[in-house]
């Protein structure tokens, strides 16, 4: 389309004159594609990745936490565990749905699984043990 300069009107690409007012169109160039359109590329740090390296931290200090209650406060540390695993499961499903995979992704849902399970079964001996020595104080 050729805009007249006159009128404002569009014209016909070809055209020499307006439709419209008649005023000369030859040095109205056609309008310019604009060049900057494209669209820029994805970037490679979204919102997912700051989740998921959360996830994968979260996952690891829980399965940490769960080792440590392995020997001492197997109860506090068993439930911080927990709490991180599945803090850390919220967060790898959430960059999940922000379009974040791979082997990242994996890795961060594997290790807060893996840290919840265990700082449960921790947690639960946790339990047991309390209530062993609770009984055992009772008596
Ligand atoms: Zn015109």
């Amino acid at each position: 389309m050729r805009k007249c300069p006159n009128c404002s009107v569009d014209n016909e690409d070809n055209a020499k004159f307006c439709s419209n007012c008649g005023a000369a169109l030859s040095n109205v160039s056609p309008a310019p594609t604009d060049i900057k359109a494209t669209p820029a590329p994805a970037p490679t740090t979204g919102p997912g990745e700051g989740k998921v390296i959360a996830a994968l931290i979260l996952g690891i200090v829980s399965i940490v936490i769960a080792f440590i209650g392995i020997f001492v406060a197997s109860f506090i540390c068993g439930l911080i565990g927990v709490v991180c695993g599945i803090v850390g499961i919220c967060l790898a499903a959430s960059a999940y749905k922000n379009g974040k995979r791979g082997g990242m992704f994996i890795a961060a849902l594997i290790c807060s699984l893996i840290g919840l399970i265990f700082a449960a079964v921790i947690f639960i001996i946790g339990i047991i043990m309390m209530a062993a020595i609770v009984s055992a104080g009772t008596y």
